[in-house]
């Protein structure tokens, strides 16, 4: 930025104050103190309702001093000058220790600001030794002062620190008096079109409103430009991709995804062909693909997986299939070589000829069976691979990496893409499919993924039984608890598989294998007062219900804790089909969440259900009702009627549709939270935009910032854009840096 925007608040503001500015707040340049928008506007003349204000609060209220009294203490020196304030109805008082000097200016009738937190003393609400800054009353004794409280709306500044409202009011009305007109990120075309106001204009007017329409008019203008830069960031990102170079897999026939697709014995739906169509034609183009595929649980992501992985066999390539987790690159591997049947045997002692091997490269495995899955895969013979994400990390030589397949996956980010490329021959890049089973609303979407393109299974394969989900109040209800191991039991006895799911792993643990999402934020203010119950956990349960409720059943746990090993013998036996050896019960923590196919299964207990998350809820019971079976889900909870954790238990209980579930859970939580768990970068740059609720805005900015993109995608003829986008672009990498 060469305009002012780039100075230092050192140099405009001199040492002390910029000091304190970065102390307090972080801020370091003009831009940085320019763009600290105002929380909210005090109406000159309109008081703030003092009996509003809540004991411990830290407040800035606008009131009238009503009067002065100032009295020597008697058991100290020193005097006391008490202040009473009021906003024409409620009364407050303002205390001073030793500062009579502030009777002169605390005459009674005058307006003021006041800063502080909220006590009470014998019995009255207080600000004890508040920042105050009196309204002018014709005196022009600070014409800063004067100049801050001349429109009718004040600025209230998010503060922090020793830093107040009015020193940020202060300090920006020094930037603002040197601004000018800075260079503006939105061209002015896009401006024309929209009816945006500029940047200068619309700092002035945030800071400086005059009017509530002002205030709207700079909000709308920056509200856009946030989103307008970072979808420039995203079009930039999908040019550059566009620009790289990839292998076509274009085979002239498909004998193995032919021959695949007449074993299959269902038939794909409308979805999975019109994805696997996009998909062919996004492996036939000499750039990479980077399509992001996303389906409700159990809408059949895999199959159309596998055959892009097929296809790419059959082109001469190899293909690469990424799980977050051991448990789930094993079951991957199962339910693939399930799937290819004598297709997956090519290669061993009396395999089939057409097809092809697949080997699986985990952490935990021994080293013999490794060095002959890494042999495999460099020589090509593995025309699958299966593996967690060290995979790509790892020194892991392909033969030829055709195609890398993302399963369950929110955070293969740019940095992860810029690690295939060494994974692929003579500098051209492996085609890349997401997987996600978390619907992502539009918005986000647009936001986060915005960089690639997005594949939606809309539909469930028919045939699905379906899974019935009720909430079962432990505390008013607690004969319904002992029904549900009844329950359990009639499942068991009706040969099927029940899952139970608890948050923790043991008495004491903090939370379960660091996966349990702790819900929205409603949760810290509900815990606050009460002594939270224990939460009932895998290790305690399982022994008790062993001995208890379901003695003479065959129950297994799955946690983190235990050894890969273990797991994958839990697993197995769980999911098993041989009842000699099998598992009934299946009591777990949240490593089951994702992906894990047991069509047996046809029921899940979920134990304090109010720790979980919508989604997280909601991927859960995707585990049960997967068959032809029809699932049933319980989600026990403790927690009271009408509470916001027992709400969002009804909702999950209401509806299966994955797509209003995600947006309710992106309206229940805060921002950052949604977008931080989900990419790295994308939260500091967002002040005024919110993913959920500015549909429009982020739309029209994507129209906008593609149309300027196409037209100059260097971003040489718009300078002031440019530097918006390579700013933004290196917070979101440094941010990827400090998360790791
Ligand atoms: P997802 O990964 O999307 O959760 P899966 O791909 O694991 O779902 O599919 C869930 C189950 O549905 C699997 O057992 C799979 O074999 C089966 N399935 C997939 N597609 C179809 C279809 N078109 N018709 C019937 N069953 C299907
Ligand atoms: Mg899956």
């Amino acid at each position: 930025m060469t305009d002012l925007l780039g100075s230092s608040l050192t140099s405009l503001l001199g040492g002390r104050s910029a000091t304190a500015l970065d102390k307090a707040l972080g801020l370091r340049t003009a831009e940085d103190l320019v763009r600290h928008y105002p929380r909210r506007y005090a109406e000159r003349g309109e008081l703030t309702d003092l009996a509003s204000l809540a004991v411990g609060e830290r407040v800035t209220v606008m009131a009238e001093i009503r009067s002065v009294t100032v009295r020597q203490m008697r058991q100290r020196r020193g005097s006391i000058l008490e202040a009473v304030i009021t906003d024409g109805t409620a009364t407050m008082s303002l205390t001073f220790f030793n500062q009579k000097w502030r009777e002169r200016e605390f005459r009674a009738g005058r307006t003021g600001l006041f800063a502080g937190q909220v006590t009470v003393y014998g019995g009255k609400r207080q600000l004890s030794h508040p920042e105050c800054m009196l309204l002018p009353d014709g005196v022009a004794d600070d014409p800063l002062a004067v100049a801050a409280f001349a429109g009718a709306l004040i600025p209230i500044y998010p503060a922090g620190g020793s830093v107040t409202t009015w020193d940020l009011q202060k300090a920006v009305q020094v930037v603002l008096d040197q601004l000018g007109e800075p260079a503006d990120p939105i061209p002015d075309e896009v401006r024309a079109a929209l009816g945006l106001c500029t940047l200068a204009d619309a700092l002035w007017q945030v800071h400086r409103p005059t009017s509530r329409e002002d205030v709207d008019t700079a909000v709308k203008r920056l509200r856009f430009e946030e989103a307008f830069t970072l979808q420039a960031v995203l079009a930039q990102r999908r040019a550059e991709v566009a620009a790289l170079p990839a292998t076509r897999r274009t085979p002239a026939s498909t004998p193995v995804l032919d021959a695949f697709d007449r074993s299959l014995p269902f038939i794909l739906t409308e979805g999975q062909r019109e994805i696997g169509e996009q998909i062919r034609a996004d492996l036939g183009r000499d750039h990479p693909m980077h399509r992001l595929l996303q389906g409700d649980v159990g809408s059949g992501k895999t199959v159309v997986a596998l055959r892009a992985m097929l296809a790419v066999v059959d082109a001469g390539g190899q293909a690469a299939l990424l799980a977050p987790t051991e448990v789930l690159a094993a079951q991957h591997l199962r339910s693939i070589t399930g799937l290819l049947g004598p297709l997956a045997t090519r290669g061993q002692l009396g395999g089939g000829e057409l097809g092809t091997s697949v080997a699986l490269l985990t952490g935990s495995q021994r080293s013999a069976g490794r060095r002959a899955a890494l042999l495999d895969i460099f020589t090509g013979d593995a025309g699958i691979v299966i593996g967690t994400h060290a995979l790509i990390q790892e020194a892991v030589d392909f033969h030829d990496l055709a195609l890398v397949v993302v399963d369950e996956q929110h955070r293969f980010g740019v940095e992860q893409r810029a690690a295939l490329a060494a994974k692929s021959r003579d500098g051209s890049r492996p085609h890349v499919l997401v997987m996600t089973a978390t619907p992502i609303p539009r918005t986000v979407a647009m936001t986060v993924f915005g960089d690639v393109d997005v594949s939606t299974l809309a539909e469930l394969p028919s045939g699905r039984a379906g899974v019935a989900t009720h909430v079962v109040a432990g505390e008013e209800q607690p004969r319904h608890v002992a029904r549900v191991w009844e329950r359990v039991r009639e499942e068991v006895a009706g040969g099927h598989r029940v899952f139970i799911v608890c948050p923790r792993i043991d008495d004491g643990d903090d939370d379960a294998d660091g996966r349990v999402d702790a819900g929205p934020t409603d949760d810290a203010g509900e815990g606050a007062g009460a002594t939270p119950l224990p939460m009932t956990a895998v290790v305690p349960l399982a022994a008790r219900l062993a001995e208890g409720e379901l003695s003479g059943l065959r129950i297994a746990t799955l946690h983190g804790r235990m050894a890969a090993e273990e797991k994958e013998q839990a697993m197995r036996r769980f999911a098993s089909e041989d009842t000699g050896n099998a598992v009934d019960v299946l009591v777990a923590t949240t490593v089951i969440e994702v992906g894990v196919d047991v069509p047996r299964a046809t029921m899940m207990v979920i134990m304090d259900a109010d720790r979980f998350g919508i989604s997280q809820l909601h991927q859960l019971r995707g585990r049960v009702g997967r068959g032809s079976l029809p699932g049933l889900c319980l989600l026990v909870t403790q927690a009271p009627v009408g509470s916001p954790a027992r709400e969002r238990l009804a909702a999950v209980a209401a509806t299966t549709d994955g797509f209003a579930l995600s947006a309710l859970d992106l309206e229940l939580r805060r921002e950052g939270d949604v977008l931080g768990s989900m990419q790295s970068g994308r939260r500091t740059s967002l002040r005024l935009l919110e993913v959920a609720r500015h549909e429009e805005v982020i739309v029209a900015a994507r129209e906008a910032a593609t149309a300027v993109a196409e037209a100059d995608p260097t971003l040489e003829r718009h300078p002031a854009l440019a530097a918006a986008v390579a700013t933004l672009r290196a917070d979101e990498h440094a941010e990827f840096l400090e998360k790791g």
